[in-house]
């Protein structure tokens, strides 16, 4: 279960959010718990964290190990600051940084040789879902991106279906939708890598997760967690979801 705070939370406001938070998640032992603040928090986060159950992830990397790339940030930045996950191709991303499918492949590739675990999106848009394209979109962003990785580098991966059309905007998706979506991720997996790798790839759910429909989504064995925005801010209801887990 994973939070992304895109662009909230001072650090005076992180650590205010885990003093609250990890007292009553101290006993979820079933499920990994991660939260992704925005690059300047991640220090706090790491140290109010420290020795619990929550690890700390990164909202975006850099493909590169190092050099003149004014105002970004690399994966050995992230691991040296105690991060263990980055999400990588993430819709904003995609849709306000141009992120194409080739550059979601190297920066994943990035995350995986600084041993860290990219949460690798994908997700269609709401014109593409309504004219009947999502599969189209999920196959060709699947083989751009994590698709182009080798068989061993994509066992190392989680990835998070996230349909744009549901993100930030309280149209969650029903269950039989994502799990429909997951069903088809997981035949891409299988015809580009193996049976293997597509039973054991763990993919979660997002777009507009909350408390209220949490257990629904989670009631499908399809999904395998969930990325959840907005209501991961707010640590009773993040508490909630990750407790549906
Ligand atoms: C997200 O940021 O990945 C996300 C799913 O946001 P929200 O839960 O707010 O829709």
């Amino acid at each position: 279960m994973a939070g992304n705070w895109k662009m909230y939370k001072t650090q005076a406001e992180t650590r205010a959010f885990f003093s609250a938070f990890l007292p009553l998640v101290s006993d979820a032992t079933n499920c990994d718990i991660v939260v992704a603040p925005p690059f300047t928090s991640i220090a706090a986060a790491v140290e109010a964290a420290k020795g619990s159950n929550v690890a700390i992830s990164a909202q975006n990397n850099h493909w590169q190990r190092d050099g003149a790339y004014t105002g970004e940030i690399s994966v050995g930045m992230l691991a040296e600051a105690g991060c263990r996950y980055v999400i990588v191709g993430h819709s904003e991303r995609r849709q306000y940084s141009n992120e194409t499918d080739d550059i979601v492949a190297q920066k994943s590739r990035a995350v995986l040789s600084a041993g860290l675990t990219p949460i690798v999106c994908l997700g269609e848009s709401f014109t593409e879902r309504e004219t009947n394209r999502t599969e189209e979109v999920l196959a060709q962003q699947f083989i751009g991106g994590p698709g182009a990785l080798t068989g061993e580098e994509f066992s190392r991966i989680l990835l998070a279906y996230e349909p744009v059309w549901a993100i930030g905007t309280g149209r969650t998706a029903t269950p039989e939708i994502a799990a429909a979506a997951h069903r088809f991720l997981r035949r891409c997996v299988q015809d580009q890598f193996s049976a293997e790798a597509s039973a054991s790839v763990r993919i979660l759910y997002g777009g507009s997760v909350k408390p209220d429909n949490i257990q629904g989504l989670m009631a499908q064995p399809e999904l395998d967690g969930a990325l959840v925005g907005g209501a991961s801010l707010d640590p009773k209801s993040f508490v909630t979801i990750v407790k549906a887990a």
